[in-house]
């Protein structure tokens, strides 16, 4: 059977992974994100170690802005220094084989809607709410890149006039609904405001309470520019959702049309912890 190897390049971790083509992980290699010398020299040692006969192509998954048709990463910023980086020519270089590039949230969206959440749909989106936030668009049953493969980068999209700094713009979404967002706020990670919700405490409850509000101004956009079936939110909405649904609900009510509102579900990813591994196998695969 053919294997694949998967690359999820993340703002704060990257793993390697060997499948095959039913999704199964047969090794694994994790490490945090350093610098981008360091990184990509972990990245290359990992796909040596992992590398077998067995192998047909490399997918890698990463953080936008990206162009998936050239397989050069374009500055992502989660990914400092990452300027022009030509990843797949240089994996087909070195390990000889084919290598695909896609953004990480379009690898999702793919992932969850093959196998996850979004099983079944026409139309869905897939929102990463990890590091950063961007969106992998499924419309009428395929996945929808734009020209060069920088379509949904919502993080970047505008949510107040000034404020928290995402996606080098202040005020923008990803200054607010995303874990480098949530950390600006000054009351800690999205891990340690998960854990303080989970007590009970309540200023941890009004703050996810004000995220899911911020979330809820991002999905009534995206309901009423797509008319989605679903929308599945990977990370961080997966994890503390609950604590952010009240707020993200009255919000998209308030904003959005009811027709849409109504025939939209919004969905923690299905594929749990395993998302990004699946996510980056599919590349790989170079499923359409
Ligand atoms: C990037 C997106 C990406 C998201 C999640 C954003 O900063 O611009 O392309 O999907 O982070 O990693």
């Amino acid at each position: 059977m053919n294997e694949y190897i998967g690359i999820d390049i993340g703002g704060t971790k990257i793993s390697v992974i060997r499948g095959d083509a039913a999704g199964n992980i047969l090794e694994k290699k994790k490490f945090a994100t350093k610098t981008k010398d360091e990184t990509l020299k972990e990245i290359f040692e990992g796909v040596s170690e992992l590398m077998n006969e067995h192998v047909t192509s490399i997918g890698v998954s990463c953080g936008g802005p990206l162009n998936s048709k050239t397989g050069v990463i374009l500055g992502p910023p989660n990914l400092p220094g990452w300027d022009e980086v030509p990843i797949t020519d240089m994996l087909t270089e070195t390990f000889g084989i084919p290598a695909y590039l896609k953004n990480d949230a379009d690898a999702c969206a793919v992932a969850e809607w093959k196998f996850g959440a979004g099983k079944g749909t026409e139309n869905m989106i897939f929102l990463t709410f990890g590091t950063g936030i961007g969106a992998g668009l499924i419309l009428n049953g395929r996945l929808y890149e734009g020209s060069t493969g920088m379509a949904g980068e919502t993080g970047h999209l505008r949510l107040f006039e000034t404020g928290h700094i995402g996606h080098g713009k202040a005020g923008s979404f990803e200054g607010y609904v995303s874990g480098g967002g949530i950390a600006q706020y000054g009351k800690g990670t999205a891990k340690e405001l998960g854990k303080r919700a989970a007590e009970g405490d309540p200023e941890a409850l009004a703050l996810w309470n004000e995220i899911g509000e911020n979330l809820g101004k991002l999905l009534a956009i995206l309901i009423d520019l797509f008319n989605p079936e679903a929308i599945v939110i990977g990370s961080i909405y997966a994890r503390a959702g609950e604590y952010m649904k009240a707020g993200m609900e009255a919000v998209i009510e308030k904003e959005a049309l009811p027709g849409n509102v109504k025939a939209c579900r919004i969905l923690p990813a299905g594929l749990g912890e395993k998302i990004g591994d699946i996510a980056a196998l599919s590349v790989a695969m170079h499923t359409k």
